[in-house]
């Protein structure tokens, strides 16, 4: 089995190979990081306009690069959900369309589960039964993972997610988007203890997070600082929303782990890519004597790898005839709200 990965839910076009015995063969990436920074975030028609130009060259360079042809691809998975309506449809248009024309099943992938399995492609590779920290753009989550396919949602953010905060952040410090490493390197500089912020919610007897607060501090700090732009304060600035981020995500992870007495962690989504949060969660794992599992670096933010790898998972666990209904259905739509815990419980594919 060769499958094509498609991602398209928000500011990155992705697409991958996977093949069921050669695994991860080739993966491209396009980000629209630079077309958005001017406005500071996402401008959603922007997002889904470049998707369509972006998802056939990057299809051919992944094929390229793999020495591969369009007739060897014989499924496709491409992000049916959550994310930005019009950018789903834009990779899900041209998934269906080569899926048609090829005469292959399309499988529509959830993003999460994405971002999950990307933690499969590192190696050694989680097994299941483990815990999840999800800490994305959209996302703060902890789920406890049964099996492929079976999440059950532990605790989550009330309010802004993790990656969203960086990127707030890093406006009220006049850093670029997506702030998420600029933030982190800024904080490198900063003095630990220097500017103490409040640790929303790290107290209450529950896996539920809120960072909104947090935002509001570093406001309220820029504000009040005799000299905003002075390079030491706006490092401490960094510095204690990183220290007081990474400290409530430690926190709920430990309640995590003893509520649920499973001590193997996976951390997805974007923000695992935070050194400072690795470092800090690694060490916190270990001291339970457990195991704690990121993605590769690279593919920790959107990409099409993290899709082929959760398509071929889903395709694996069908009967022929599951995947047999899933060609030539000209029909398609796409989920921007899709609950993870909706999915169907499934094998764990061997290939991966
Ligand atoms: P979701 O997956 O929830 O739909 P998304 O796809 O927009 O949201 P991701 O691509 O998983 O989110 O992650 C992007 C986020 O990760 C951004 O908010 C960005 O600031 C953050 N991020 C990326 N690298 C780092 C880093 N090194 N440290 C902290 N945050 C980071
Ligand atoms: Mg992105
Ligand atoms: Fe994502």
């Amino acid at each position: 089995m060769l499958v094509l990965g498609i991602e398209s839910s928000c500011d990155e076009t992705g697409a991958a190979l996977i093949s069921d015995t050669e695994g991860l063969l080739a993966d491209a990436l396009h980000t629209q990081i630079d077309m958005h920074r001017a406005y500071g975030g996402v401008v959603p028609e922007l997002a889904s306009r470049d998707h369509i130009r972006r998802v056939v060259a990057l299809t051919d360079e992944v094929l390229e690069k793999a020495g591969k042809t369009r007739r060897d691809i014989t499924a496709i998975a491409v992000t049916e959900g959550p994310g930005l309506a019009g950018a789903l449809l834009a990779g899900n248009a041209v998934a269906h369309a080569m899926g048609f024309a090829l005469g292959i099943p399309v499988v529509g992938v959830h993003h999460l589960e994405g971002h999950l399995l990307a933690a499969r492609l590192a190696k050694p590779a989680p097994e299941f039964p483990f815990l999840a920290l999800l800490v994305s753009g959209g996302h703060t989550q902890i789920l406890r993972v049964e099996s492929f396919g079976s999440y059950e949602l532990l605790g989550e953010t009330l309010d802004d997610a993790a990656g969203e905060a960086f990127d707030k952040t890093a406006q009220l410090l006049g850093l670029p988007y997506p702030g998420g490493p600029a933030v982190s390197a800024l904080a490198d500089k900063g003095t630990p203890g220097a500017i103490e912020l409040a640790r929303p919610m790290i107290h209450a007897p529950n896996l539920m997070m809120s960072f909104s607060g947090l935002k509001t501090s570093v406001l309220t700090a820029v504000t009040n600082a005799l000299d905003p732009k002075d390079e030491a304060f706006r490092a401490n600035l960094a510095r204690g929303f990183v220290d007081a981020l990474v400290d409530v995500l430690a926190a709920k992870l430990v309640r995590a782990i003893k509520m649920t007495r499973l001590n193997h962690v996976v951390v997805a989504g974007g923000v695992s890519a935070n050194r400072q949060l690795r470092e800090r969660l690694t060490q916190e794992v270990e001291r339970r004597r457990g195991k704690i599992y990121f993605p590769p670096m690279r593919l920790c933010t959107d990409n099409g790898a993290m899709i082929a790898a959760a398509g071929i998972a889903r395709l694996e666990s069908m009967t022929a005839a599951e995947r047999e209904a899933l060609v030539d259905k000209l029909a398609f739509g796409v989920r921007p709200r899709w609950p993870l815990e909706s999915l169907p419980k499934a094998q764990v594919p061997e290939a991966l």
